[in-house]
């Protein structure tokens, strides 16, 4: 193995699990580095790796809402400014539908003066935090490139440049794999690892929910649809399809956690976790929804398999339990 790259796994494999930033730092540098289509040293200023860092958390946040740090009172300092930027967004453009950075037009939005004040708050945690202590390791230190903090610049020089971009379909899934252990080790949601693959591969997608309209008319009658929130019954443009359970945690669409409710009591909601006076209810309501799908004979499809096999199993309870942490 080139000796160089043995360094950079080296310390991609030793690095403590005490938030993401390395993990962020490696991958945002492999992808610029690679990007690249001189023959010649690579310069790299820190707002374009703090551009990287936004971006890994943004699309990690709004989809998912994962925690990047083991102290979970104080979350690393990266996270929080990505967070406020997602709620100035949030609060413009009046939506929670989760949106992929690279999606967002900041100027549009009049957001260009956040955005800015947001990538040069990340570049001085970067400075202060996280551009040296990267090459440290057991008390030695690793010339994975030459750094200049006070300029903010990193530079890769060309020999380094190119054992990169020989090696880096292997050292992209080393990093993405650490990143995924200590995601792991910080939340308590699952499928963390099919969440962080999705995202990088860009194949975050939100499905129609309407197939499960036949099976849920077949409990909450279709003349007169009742919000399961409110219990009041809903104009036709009023209504919604819900995951109790957010999607964000369960990250699938199963009958056993989607209900009829106000468009408008569903766009509040977002990424929060139901009360347990919801739960009840979502349980209650799946006992009924079986035996109405039974009388109305749509028992033949997955879905009533699923919804029975989340009964017997007492999913709803299980996973909101595991939840709540
Ligand atoms: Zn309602």
């Amino acid at each position: 193995m080139n000796p160089y790259i043995s360094n950079w796994i080296k310390i991609i494999w030793n690095c403590s699990f005490d938030n993401t930033y390395k993990m962020a730092w490696a991958k945002a540098l492999v992808e610029i580095a690679i990007s690249n289509n001189k023959q010649a040293k690579v310069v790299i200023p820190f707002d374009d790796i703090a551009e990287k860092f936004l971006k890994y958390y943004w699309n990690q946040t709004i989809y998912f809402d994962l925690t990047q740090g083991a102290n979970l009172k104080k979350p690393p300092e990266i996270l929080t400014y990505t967070k406020d930027l997602i709620f100035e967004y949030q609060q413009v453009t009046g939506t929670m539908q989760p949106i992929r950075f690279e999606k967002v037009d900041f100027n549009k939005l009049k957001l260009n003066n956040s955005y800015i004040k947001t990538i040069r708050k990340i570049g001085n945690t970067l400075k202060n935090d996280v551009c040296w202590r990267f090459l440290n390791l057991d008390k030695k230190a690793y010339p994975l490139y030459e750094l200049n903090k006070s300029n903010r610049i990193v530079t890769l020089h060309q020999s380094q440049v190119e054992s990169i971009k020989a090696y880096y379909e292997s050292l992209l899934p080393i990093i993405n794999y650490r990143w995924t252990q200590m995601l792991e080790s910080f939340n308590f949601a699952p499928r963390i690892s099919k969440k962080v693959r999705a995202i990088d591969e860009d194949n975050v997608r939100r499905k129609s929910l309407t197939k499960f309209r036949k099976y849920l008319d077949t409990t909450n009658d279709k003349e007169k649809r009742v919000c399961f929130y409110c219990g009041e019954q809903m104009q036709n443009d009023e209504i919604s399809i819900d995951h109790v359970i957010p999607w964000s945690f369960i990250f699938a669409d199963d009958l056993w956690n989607l209900v009829y409710c106000h468009k408008s009591e569903n766009s509040k909601k977002s990424n929060r976790l139901p009360v347990e006076a919801d739960i009840q209810k979502l349980e209650n309501r799946n006992l009924k929804l079986v035996e109405s799908m039974r009388k109305a004979d749509k028992t033949n499809s997955k879905h009533y398999d699923q919804l029975q096999l989340a009964i017997e199993k007492d999913y709803v309870r299980q996973f909101w339990i595991s939840f709540k942490g």
